[in-house]
């Protein structure tokens, strides 16, 4: 017998679906998402302001469960990487990325979420550890939703801010994501603005023309990583299939009525997209789409092949973008000292409960 629904994987129109099925108000289910998402009870006999039938109807219908926690790896930028075990026993894993500084120079109370989407990866992009062991399956929305109040569990804190850049194509994902979504943004929800909450796909056009019929303004990140089909080709598969000549229009089919720029992410690897005639490239990109480019110095990925550019060649990289007038910020992952790079802690993780090496 499959375990039952997780009330915390309801969007609100699902609730009053089951609700008003069950011959309850509109305000019957309001309640409820007040208990779990305000007062954040987590059984349904502390909702003692619902009639003792409906406590008992949501219980034979619906559970609490948050995923466990087996590891939790701080760095000394205060970074957080933490995995989570899922029912099924898969691994899962988040960081917590705290801003100590807002940009006006005040203190941040920003609490920043790096959620994956999937278990694992199919798209094998060559420089990421997630792609490395394939993909087990889809996260589903409550695992999504889970990883969240994980984090907030480890944090004190409510996260504020979600970026979708975890193990996973999230967009390939997009009927669980987009139930997350809604929970996430909804008032009745986690209520965080849809501002707030980054998608950052490989380039999966499909799932990027359903994005670009979503309603809400959502940022979209897209990890170029390489500005040309060749490019692109040695490192991302994705590319083969969905390559420049049809990512790009899909982008721009994105962006039109939005007031939002893209944001273009560019890992810089040493002799495969560094160069001068790549940066050229890129700025050609970024100015079709009105996009703004975040440059990703490579983090070292053990079992990989790919280096570092040095600091020079990261930097004129960066100035060239800079001259073309394209808004462009070079960061180094947070959390480099702890495998912060998606996919690498649960790497470890299984090669150690199967005693392999990465390939
Ligand atoms: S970079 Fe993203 S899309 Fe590519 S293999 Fe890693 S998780 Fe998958």
């Amino acid at each position: 017998m499959s375990p039952l629904p997780l009330i915390t994987a309801q969007t609100e129109e699902k609730l009053l679906a089951f609700l008003t099925e069950h011959g309850h108000t509109k305000f019957r289910a309001q309640q409820v998402l007040d208990w779990v998402w305000r007062k954040r009870v987590t059984t349904f006999d502390a909702m003692s302001n619902l009639p003792p039938a409906l406590k008992n109807l949501l219980a034979e219908h619906f559970r609490f469960h948050t995923p466990e926690i087996v590891e939790i790896h701080g760095s000394a930028d205060t970074t957080r990487k933490f995995l989570t075990k899922m029912e099924d026993g898969s691994l899962v894993e988040s960081v917590i990325i705290p801003a100590a500084v807002a940009e006006n120079g005040e203190k941040s109370e920003r609490v920043t979420l790096c959620v994956s989407s999937q278990v694992g990866c199919a798209f094998g992009c060559k420089f990421c550890a997630s792609g490395l062991l394939g993909l087990k399956r889809h996260l589903t929305t409550g695992e999504i939703i889970g990883q969240i109040l994980s984090a907030e569990t480890i944090a004190e804190k409510r996260v504020n801010n979600i970026v979708f850049m975890g193990m996973g194509e999230p967009l390939s994902n997009f009927d669980n994501l987009a139930d997350a979504l809604e929970i996430i943004t909804s008032h009745r929800g986690l209520e965080i603005g849809a501002r707030h909450i980054t998608i950052s796909t490989s380039g999966f056009v499909p799932g990027l023309k359903k994005l670009a019929a979503y309603p809400r303004q959502i940022r979209l990140a897209v990890s170029l990583h390489g500005a040309t089909d060749e490019v692109r080709d040695q490192i991302m598969p994705v590319n083969k299939k969905w390559p420049l000549s049809q990512l790009i229009p899909v982008l721009e089919e994105w962006s039109r009525g939005r007031n939002q720029m893209p944001t273009l992410e560019y890992i810089l690897i040493r002799d495969i997209n560094d160069s001068p005639k790549d940066a050229s490239h890129l700025v050609r990109i970024a100015k079709r789409l009105h996009a703004k480019v975040n440059l990703i110095p490579y983090n070292t990925v053990e079992g990989l092949p790919w280096k570092r550019p040095s600091e020079e060649r990261c930097r004129s990289f960066r100035d060239a973008v800079h001259k073309a007038r394209i808004p462009v910020t070079m960061r180094y992952e947070k959390g480099h000292d702890i495998n912060a790079a998606c996919g690498q802690l649960r790497l470890r993780k299984e090669q150690e409960k199967n005693g392999s090496t990465p390939r």
